[in-house]
């Protein structure tokens, strides 16, 4: 069952018009939520950074946050979702083609619900990563459906055989392709600051406060691709991929080649926040 445009319907029956300027232009916003045991996780956090987005590219969204984050429960209590993640689009609505904000076209909402099961084998093992220059535009803090250039870096790391692609500017690492980067260095955490170059990752945030909690030193600093290669540690922050070590990046061991030890650390009270 699919919510769009204000029902809930069967995925056969909904029909996106050729006229979406989510189509056209790519100009709409999304949110993915995480649901462990039938629940949205960190929905306030999720709706924060919908409405901010929403706020910052001047779409009016057709719902109050309380009307949201009840379809989106309604939504997962009809699919019988227990363990997932929910997608939420909206998109400036439908007009013909051009440039303008329409005067009068109504905000599309679509949103669905997925079985993903928790990438338990990654979590444990790892994944393999190279680096790659970021070619975004100025605004990555801002979740909107324009993500070719994230679709083409993930493609690239799948072309080389490894699994995430960790972007920097000039030298400056970033994130990567659907993640946040962290890495260990002597001892300290670093990540890039939340600025208009990253998406303000929810589990980036959820994984700094439980830092701050164990006394581990944290700096939300920028850092460089030599500090990466010779970091400590690394790992992704992400919905779906929770906190996923990164073994090798560009072909060389991180870690030896294993998870690091604050990285389990992490990944033990990350499942603590969730576990009942
Ligand atoms: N950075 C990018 C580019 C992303 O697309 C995502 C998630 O999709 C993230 C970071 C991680 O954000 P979150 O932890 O809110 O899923």
């Amino acid at each position: 069952m699919y919510f769009f445009k204000n029902e809930f319907i069967p995925a056969h029956d909904v029909h996106i018009s050729p006229n979406d300027r989510g189509y056209y232009f790519g100009d709409g916003i999304y949110e993915v939520f995480r649901v462990y045991h039938g629940e949205l996780y960190e929905c306030d956090a999720h709706m924060d950074r919908l409405e901010r987005t929403a706020l910052e590219v001047k779409l009016t969204l057709p719902y109050s946050r309380e009307q949201f984050v009840n379809i989106l429960r309604e939504l997962i209590s009809r699919n019988s979702l227990t363990e997932g993640t929910v997608y939420l689009q909206i998109t400036r609505g439908e007009a013909s083609r051009a440039h303008p904000f329409p005067q009068t076209a109504e905000p599309v909402t679509l949103a669905y619900c997925n079985e993903v099961p928790r990438p338990l084998a990654t979590i444990q093992h790892g994944i393999r990563a190279v680096t790659q220059p970021d070619i975004r535009w100025l605004r990555c803090d801002l979740k909107t459906l324009n993500l070719l250039p994230n679709v083409l870096a993930k493609q690239a790391a799948l072309d080389r055989g490894v699994q995430e692609v960790i972007l920097h500017r000039e030298g400056i690492v970033t994130e990567c392709s659907a993640s946040n980067l962290m890495i260990v260095s002597q001892g300290e955490l670093l990540t890039h600051p939340a600025n208009n170059l990253i998406l303000h990752g929810i589990t980036r945030l959820v994984v700094l406060r439980i830092a701050r909690s164990l006394s581990i030193p944290v700096r939300e600093e920028a850092f460089t691709t030599d500090a990466l290669l010779q970091a400590d540690e690394a790992f992704i922050t992400g919905t779906t991929m929770e906190i996923t070590p990164v073994v090798e990046i560009d072909g060389r061991p991180i870690a030896g080649g294993t998870p690091g030890p604050i990285a389990r650390q992490l990944q033990a009270e990350f499942e603590r926040t969730f576990t009942k």
